[in-house]
């Protein structure tokens, strides 16, 4: 039987499930210091920062659970390295930073993050068939290399070996970084702002209003809110994913472009880009093409069964960069959004920077890299 929805849940302890849907009283009237919107991965991660820092009284506001946008449907994938074949060096040193704060974290916090180490191995029929620009961690591997890691492949092929990459639950990342914040509430939603001056001086959500001293909108997208006269664009992108039934077909760590070794012999594999497709519902056809091309490339894949499947939408920018910044024209509120396909990645970084914003009113050195109003408009 095949399960609709994310494996990623049924994964947790109960007690992390719990965090999940967690929900302290005194939202009502309530003035923290740092108030934080959106409960995905960027916002959790950012509250857990802005609370570590001492930035006094953090409370996290979310309208549906904890992970339940994006965050909850991702692949969990820590992969800076390959990123270098596709992404700007900017947006690489922010994943390389973060990835090592990922580790950071996995280490301090009691009982970790729930951190894979893993190794990531892309297929090609030759080394060309990548970019020009190599990777500094890569090792190219000979058709017979490849086919010692991988057995069974449908033809010989090279490869592009980059160790010591990683991979979250992405669920429980959070419910291990939420258990350690000081409020959080779930099913409460911000409606509107109230600006005096320069200064959000209120946030109206659905259980009344909160008088913050500063505010950080994590919302995937940007935030949509009566009041706050943002302009950002920005749409998202469906991506579908499929979880395995146990095989012993086994991968060492990611295989791009096969699929992800996976905890109880599952393979997880998909990511697809279904571009104009706005429907919240996992397409058959997808799922049907993924298992497909994962038997074209493993034969020994044909016919394996689909545990899980399910598809959710990642939030994008034009460039296709996140916004990290203040909001324009406010003194006391902050912004990331359209973290797109390295959300998960790029979380731990994206916190530590606003953080540090926050504490100290100095932008970081490469603001203008992640700027609300490098689009244009306000
Ligand atoms: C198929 C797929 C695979 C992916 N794989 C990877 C991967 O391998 N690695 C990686 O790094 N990234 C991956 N991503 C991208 C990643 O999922 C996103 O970039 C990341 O989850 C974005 O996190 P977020 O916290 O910004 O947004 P979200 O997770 O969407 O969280 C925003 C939260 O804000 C809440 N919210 C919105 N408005 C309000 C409001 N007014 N009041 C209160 N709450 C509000 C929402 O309910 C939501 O929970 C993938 C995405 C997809 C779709």
């Amino acid at each position: 039987m095949t399960v609709t929805g994310a494996i990623w849940r049924d994964q947790l302890s109960g007690d992390e499930r719990a965090v999940l849907g967690r929900a302290d009283d005194g939202v009502p009237g309530s003035r923290p210091d740092v108030l934080v919107v959106g409960g995905g991965i960027v916002g959790v991660s950012t509250a857990f920062a802005c609370a570590d820092a001492g930035l006094g009284d953090v409370l996290l506001i979310e309208t549906g659970r904890l992970g339940a946008g994006a965050t909850g449907g991702a692949t969990g994938l820590l992969i800076p390295e390959p990123h270098q074949w596709s992404d700007p060096a900017p947006f690489v040193d922010l994943e390389r930073a973060s990835l090592q704060q990922w580790r950071d974290l996995q280490q301090t916090l009691p009982g970790g993050v729930g951190l894979v180490e893993l190794d990531w191995l892309g297929l090609a029929p030759h080394a060309s068939g990548f970019a020009a620009h190599q990777p500094r961690y890569v090792e190219w591997l000979n058709p017979g290399q490849v086919a010692e890691l991988v057995p069974g492949l449908a033809r010989p092929m090279e490869g592009a070996l980059i160790r010591r990459q990683a991979r979250v639950n992405p669920l429980r990342a959070v419910a291990r970084l939420a258990t350690r914040l000081p409020a959080v509430a779930t099913g409460v939603a911000a409606t509107s702002v109230d600006i005096r001056g320069d200064r959000i001086v209120g946030v109206g959500t659905s259980s009344g209003t909160i008088t913050p001293g500063v505010v950080v909108f994590a919302t995937g997208r940007p935030p949509v809110l009566d009041g706050l006269p943002l302009h950002i664009p920005s749409d998202r992108v469906k991506g579908h994913l499929l979880v395995t039934e146990r095989t012993e077909v086994t991968l060492p760590g990611i295989v791009a472009p096969v699929g992800t070794q996976i905890e109880n012999g599952q393979l997880l594999a998909g990511g697809t880009f279904d571009a104009d497709d706005e429907t919240p519902a996992v397409q058959p056809d997808v799922i049907n093409a993924i298992a497909a091309s994962l038997a074209a490339v493993l034969p020994p894949l044909r016919g394996i069964g689909v545990a899980y499947q399910w598809c959710c939408f990642r939030p994008r920018h034009p460039d296709r960069r996140p916004v990290i910044d203040r909001v324009p024209g406010l003194g006391n509120a902050w912004l990331t959004s359209g973290h797109f396909r390295t959300g998960i990645l790029n979380a731990p970084a994206t916190a530590a920077v606003l953080t540090s914003w926050i504490a100290t009113g100095v932008p970081p050195a490469d603001a203008r890299t992640w700027s609300a109003t490098r689009f244009g408009g306000r």
